[in-house]
């Protein structure tokens, strides 16, 4: 608006259509004059994204996936928890990705491209429409590596945490890395108090490396620092993802070394009993080892969590998403 020579109200206005009435067109912001409404489309045209498929699982949760002008497309999926009233939204950051993780559906058909901040913000205007309810809690747990396309997703995390807009508190914003330093280290300087959580998945570098090929580079030794250094300077807890796989990363020596790994890191454990891909040997471990795990976790003193991945039944579980194209 400063650009256009126009007082700071407007920019107000502006995000008041866009983030809260969610207009799809600048001829529908009826309090903006005639002729600022026709430089705005000329000089910012709005491409807004649309719901290329809905499906809804028997918990409830929906998977979409979203269209953006080029035909690219993305999935997220819509979480809605009765008992406590919650609505969280997994949004993508990327469409593809680069990271070929050994156990995640989505790097399998590689990257294509970043994707801008309206077009993160329009996933979840688009569910929480659908759902009709007020979205309570984000995840950055779709497609992509949120920390490969750093500046687009902050600036839609400023979207979303906007207070006249949709306004959902920081803290319940979380985005989750592969575990880029830089990425963590900036991260670590950013005012808000978003939440980090970090796919570690083995704590024994060999394991890691066979998991997360792309992340072969980055030595776990380097990672406990650069979390430790993030927990240090913000004073929050980072959570630890950890993906379950039976006689891949569940054996006692891996339980070793991921306390070893966390033993003076301010953190919480998320383990996740992996969804089984379509191709793929990897299995989920067995509910004893799972018990193991969390029994000799906590009596360290950490927190520890099993996450309950929805929506399997619509392919909209953690590491099922995969669609990039539309065939619409
Ligand atoms: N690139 C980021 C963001 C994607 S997050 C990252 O790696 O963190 C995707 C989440 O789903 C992560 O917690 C990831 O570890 C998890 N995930 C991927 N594949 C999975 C699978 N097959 N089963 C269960 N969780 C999976």
């Amino acid at each position: 608006m400063e650009l256009l020579g126009q007082p700071s109200f407007r920019a107000k206005q502006l995000a008041q259509w866009l983030y809260v009435h969610h207009v799809n067109s600048y001829e529908n912001m009826t309090n903006l004059p005639v002729s600022l409404r026709e430089s705005l489309s000329e000089r910012f045209p709005l491409h807004p994204a649309t719901l290329a498929e809905r499906r809804i699982s028997h918990d409830g949760t929906r998977k979409y996936i979203v269209e953006f002008h080029d035909g690219a497309c993305v999935e997220a999926v819509a979480i809605p928890s009765k008992i406590d009233n919650r609505l969280t939204i997994c949004f993508s950051t990327q469409v593809g990705c680069s990271m070929q993780c050994a156990f995640c559906a989505t790097g399998k058909a590689g990257f294509e491209r970043n994707l801008l901040p309206g077009e993160i913000v329009d996933q979840v205007m688009l569910a929480q429409e659908d759902m009709g309810q007020r979205v309570t809690n984000l995840v950055g747990m779709g497609q992509g590596e949120p920390f490969l396309n750093y500046e687009n997703v902050l600036s839609a995390l400023r979207i979303l945490n906007y207070s006249k807009g949709i306004a959902i508190g920081a803290r319940h914003i979380s985005i989750s890395t592969c575990g880029l330093l830089d990425g963590i280290e900036r991260f670590s300087h950013e005012p808000e108090q978003f939440t980090l959580a970090v796919s570690l998945h083995a704590a024994r570098q060999a394991t890691r490396d066979l998991l997360m090929p792309r992340m072969a580079t980055n030595q776990l030794p380097d990672l406990q620092r650069a979390l430790r250094r993030y927990t240090q300077k913000t004073n929050r807890r980072v959570t630890l993802e950890y993906i379950m796989i039976q006689d891949v990363n569940d054996t006692e020596d891996d339980l070793e070394a991921l306390q070893a790994f966390c033993s003076d890191l301010l953190c919480h454990i998320n383990l996740i009993p992996i969804n089984v891909l379509e191709d793929s040997s990897f299995r989920p471990s067995e509910p004893r080892i799972m018990r193991r795990w969390i029994e000799s976790i906590q009596s360290c003193g950490k927190e520890i969590t099993v996450r309950n991945s929805r929506g399997a039944d619509i392919e909209g579980a953690c590491g099922q998403l995969k669609r990039t194209k539309c065939f619409t």
